[in-house]
């Protein structure tokens, strides 16, 4: 197990350190933060971030470190909000602007947040929110106009210890219920250390891609490198996602060499032909998070960007983004087995506890600096993931291999009992995946009064029925056939989550669109399926 420095309760050190980061933005006009028909530079994030930030300081008197919600998204008011915060020491929580505002209402009680900073032109009219919540509403002033009057110098902030939240993301949850992830100003720190090791001084870096909404902590690999390198950021604003030649073209203007995304992201780029090394000279480094990485991505990477490094991490949001990365090399792609998720970053150690089963690996753990506060107002749910203080049980398969790389083996609670037969449905994908033709697969339970009754496969890449048609076969050559999917979906639009991962919530709905091309497994496989529970 790695050892790791604990921060001592009352240790300032992280917030000073966040300090000196922003320091160095003052006087620097180089570009910072780059979207459509705008453009920051440090200098102006300095500046404006600095007064914003003593009006929130100022506010804290009467309730003090209460959390701040940040409602916005790619717009150039949302570095100088996310500065704002970190600097009067004031919790952030970004939220969309398209988020309902029964939710916002819902997230701001949850954490007892005092003031709702408005970083983004129009979004969801809030007025409901407000009349019943006792939250102040702040709108961010645009960064491009003049410094608000009559604010003093934002230097003196209240001690802000590093076991303070830096940030809270909210995800879904159960029940309706949103959870609110705690992170530390000691855990955002060793994130920020971290880059430096996996991005040292002397790769050159010109530039950060910006696709990632900011409420999904992938996102904090670009901000941080950008910050931490003093690089321009080109953000994404997802209702330009369906122009990507105008992203590739706003990239290759600004010079831009580090690539950051979900797979599902980068998917959607590989299908603009301007996505490669001629149009995107510097592009050297791509880095990928939050789900699978398939060897079909990083093939295509290859071809398109011969000679680029592709580095493959993994983490949950509860552990601060990402604990573990791996550049993958050829001789991973020529391997028998899935791409590997890596080797743990320094401070982090991992380690799996055994489950009920015969099934290589067991549930990944991660102990150590990445792992962040718990969930805000659940103390139940907090003590379940994180059963002693520095240790989150991830809910993953993982497995060790002999090459010293830990490989993701799917969720735990991704099985599936279906007459009696306990299936895995990580297993079904991963095979779907290799198939010719296919992109990608999600592969989900059909539920009749509640229980699941038989395997649907959503398939990616396939647009033919004829194509589809050949597909169980294919499978049933390499699966028991009570593995192999009754129902086959496929040429559906590939929606992304909130966290532009593929949005496996929607694909029961999508199943439901005529526009889907759809077939039944031939009935002879079919009938051998019921027929042969193992
Ligand atoms: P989130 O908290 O939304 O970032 O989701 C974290 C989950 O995404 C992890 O627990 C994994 O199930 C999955 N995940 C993250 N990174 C990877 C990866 N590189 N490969 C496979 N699954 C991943």
């Amino acid at each position: 197990m790695t050892c790791f420095a604990v921060a001592t309760s009352d240790s300032t050190e992280a917030h000073a350190r966040l300090r000196e980061i922003f320091a160095a933005f003052e006087g620097d006009s180089r570009p910072a933060y780059c979207v459509a028909g705008a453009e920051l530079s440090f200098a102006v994030l300095f500046d404006h971030a600095r007064a914003l930030g003593q009006r929130l300081h100022e506010q804290t008197s009467g309730g003090r470190h209460k959390p701040v919600l940040i409602h916005g998204h790619k717009d150039i008011r949302y570095p100088v909000a996310y500065w704002a915060c970190l600097l009067a020491g004031r919790t952030l929580i970004p939220v969309e602007p398209e988020t309902p505002a029964s939710r916002i209402k819902q997230i701001a009680e949850t954490c007892g947040a005092s003031t709702l900073l408005i970083a983004a032109p129009g979004g969801t009219d809030l007025s409901g929110v407000l009349s019943s919540t006792s939250l102040a509403m702040v709108p961010v002033p645009d960064p491009l106009g003049p410094i608000p009057e009559g604010l003093r110098d934002a230097s003196q902030t209240d001690v802000i210890k590093d076991q303070d939240l830096a940030y809270l993301m909210f995800s879904s949850g159960t029940l309706g219920q949103p959870k609110g992830i705690g992170i530390t100003y000691a855990n955002l720190v060793d994130f920020i250390d971290w880059l430096d090791v996996l991005y040292p001084e002397n790769i050159e870096m010109t530039g950060v891609s910006g696709v990632i909404r900011h409420c999904f902590d992938v996102s904090l690999f670009e901000l941080w490198m950008s910050w931490t390198r003093r690089l321009p950021l080109v953000a994404l604003d997802h209702a330009d996602f369906a122009n990507s030649t105008a992203y590739i073209n706003r990239l290759a203007e600004q010079g831009t060499s580090l690539w950051v995304s979900t797979p599902s992201i980068t998917r959607l780029f590989l299908t603009n032909r301007r996505f490669n090394a001629g149009q995107l000279p510097k592009l050297r480094n791509f880095v990928f998070c939050g789900e699978v990485l398939t060897k079909k991505i990083v093939t295509a990477l290859f071809e398109r960007f011969p000679g680029c490094r592709i580095t493959n991490t993994y983490g949950p949001t509860e552990c601060t983004v990402a604990v573990t990365s791996v550049d993958i090399t050829e001789q991973h792609l020529q391997a028998d087995q899935d791409l590997p998720i890596g080797a743990a970053r320094p401070g982090t150690g991992l380690e799996v506890a055994a489950l009920a089963d015969d099934l290589p690996g067991g549930e990944l753990l991660i102990r150590g600096a990445s792992v962040g506060a718990g969930y805000v107002g659940l103390p139940e749910k907090t003590k379940a993931a994180f059963p002693e203080a520095g240790l989150y049980r991830t809910g993953d398969r993982a497995c060790l291999a002999k090459d010293g790389l830990w490989y993701f083996a799917g969720r735990i609670d991704r099985e599936v009992k279906i007459q009696g037969v306990r299936i895995n449905l990580n297993d079904v994908e991963t095979h779907l995946r290799n198939l010719p033709g296919v992109e990608d697969a999600v592969v989900e339970p059909q539920m009749l009064r509640g229980v699941p009754h038989a395997l649907s496969a959503y398939v990616l890449g396939v647009r033919a029925l004829a194509d589809l048609q050949h597909l169980p076969a294919t499978l049933a050559a390499e699966l028991p056939p009570y593995l192999v999917p009754r129902y086959w979906y496929a040429d559906f639009p590939a929606g992304l989550n909130q966290n532009s991962k593929f949005d496996r919530a929607r694909l029961a709905n999508a199943a439901a669109d005529a526009r889907l091309r759809h077939i039944h497994m031939p009935s002879s496989v079919a009938k051998i399926a019921q027929e042969e529970p193992a």
